[in-house]
């Protein structure tokens, strides 16, 4: 299915080894928990699942390790048209960027990129002399299946 389609990720543990990041095992956890996400995931959905396999992981090491990958620019945070109030998400980088579809009725948050965007971006960065390193594009609506 083509609209369910997941943008592709660098391998976030290589990049945290490059910048000279130190790997212990509970970040190694976190950020496989991360890299592999199906969805889009808060820090209560990250600590539930990390706990899973790691019952001494605390919640504090879940904001550093997050912190830590923001800093190095690794994810992105995103508080998708707000559909769940003040939570936000986390996902790692793309090395595209892609349009979030959010689903106001069940949630589905799909993910869309295009060439058009790359254009238009190229259009902002030319007209407004504008250098972009971080661009967000929601749309809140209905999927396929919750219309009508
Ligand atoms: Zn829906
Ligand atoms: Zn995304």
């Amino acid at each position: 299915m083509p609209t369910e389609s997941r943008v592709a990720r660098r391998p976030l543990e290589q990049e945290l080894i490059s910048r000279g990041v130190r790997m212990t095992r509970q970040r190694r956890l976190l950020v496989e928990i991360i890299q592999s996400a199906d969805q889009h995931m808060d820090v209560l959905n990250l600590w539930q699942k990390a706990r899973q396999q790691d019952p001494t992981l605390n919640k504090v090491t879940v904001y550093r390790t997050l912190g830590l990958l923001k800093k190095h620019r690794l994810v992105d945070e995103l508080d998708l048209m707000h559909l769940e109030s003040a939570r936000h998400y986390y996902e790692a980088r793309t090395t595209r960027d892609h349009i979030h579809l959010a689903c106001i009725k069940c949630g589905r948050i799909q993910e869309f990129e295009s060439s058009l965007f790359e254009k238009l971006k190229g259009q902002i960065e030319r007209e407004r002399r504008f250098r972009i390193s971080v661009v967000r594009v929601e749309a809140g609506g209905y999927c396929d299946k919750c219309q009508e």
